[in-house]
């Protein structure tokens, strides 16, 4: 496996050495998107989720992330731009260096202070590893994060752990139960939907992504701080994961759908 990352000789233009669909891909993501170009769509069923709380989830520094492993049986997403059954297999998110920039999506060029990952898998494939690769095999829930004054306790149960997985490989516990239904922006009234591709290596392009831009979470700086204090490598003193998001590519030929929910 390349070794790929966000740095200056491992970075998001250094990705299609080893992953050509990165730069040869008509479908890659993130994109910017124009949100006057989008299109209102009306015939899609309602969006449903359903997350149970759970204990013990595992979480784990990639090296290029957080992330945190849900378990299969406990979720599923139906309807919308979905025409099957999804199950939300992990979560994780991408942030920059200072607020303003660290959102991978982009609307009009303006950035969130982060973006919150729910990678859900087709169930017709059984399995995330034999969905990751079919065109509809994945769905993804993008939520924005935006540094307020106050902690977002929910994400708190994630952030608090960041001390104990501070190295590249270091895998912890949550210590408290974990609603997702908790992370998931309330009173949404609209969201966005195009095709598109994991923005990390491999980036294939198997992504129907859901955007929830309307409401960003607000989380404390602190909270903020603590996911950009992870390191990048296995070794102390080694750069800090402080820059973690794919800048926009080309759009093409896609539209961007919105969605009253
Ligand atoms: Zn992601």
């Amino acid at each position: 496996m390349a070794d790929w990352g966000y740095g200056e000789n491992n970075g998001p233009s250094t990705w299609g050495k080893h992953f050509p669909i990165a730069d040869e891909g008509k479908e890659q993501s993130p994109i910017d998107i124009q949100l006057s170009d989008c299109q209102e769509e009306s015939s899609l069923p309602k969006l449903e989720y359903s997350y149970d709380s759970l204990k013990d989830l595992a979480i784990t520094n990639t090296g290029a992330q957080w992330r945190v492993d849900y378990q299969p049986g406990h979720s599923s997403v139906t309807g919308g731009p979905l025409d099957a059954k999804f199950e939300l297999q992990q979560m994780h998110a991408h942030w920059g260096t200072t607020e303003g920039v660290g959102s991978e999506h982009v609307f009009n060029g303006e950035s969130f202070d982060g973006e919150l990952h729910f990678v859900h898998y087709n169930t017709k494939y059984g399995s995330f590893g034999e969905a990751v690769d079919k065109p509809d095999g994945l769905g993804v829930f993008c939520i924005f994060l935006k540094v307020g004054e106050a902690n977002h306790p929910e994400f708190g149960k994630i952030t608090e752990r960041m001390s104990s997985i501070l190295r590249k490989g270091e895998t912890s516990t949550l210590q408290a139960e974990l609603d997702p239904t908790k992370l998931v922006p309330e009173g949404l009234e609209e969201y966005l939907t195009y095709h598109g591709s994991l923005t990390t290596p491999p980036c294939l392009e198997t992504v129907t992504f859901m955007i929830f831009n309307t409401k960003p979470m607000t989380i404390s700086k602190g909270q903020m701080d603590s996911m950009r204090s992870l390191l990048v490598g296995t070794e102390d003193g080694c750069d800090c994961m402080t820059q973690n998001f794919r800048p926009p590519c080309p759009q093409n030929d896609r539209v961007v759908k919105k969605i009253k929910m």
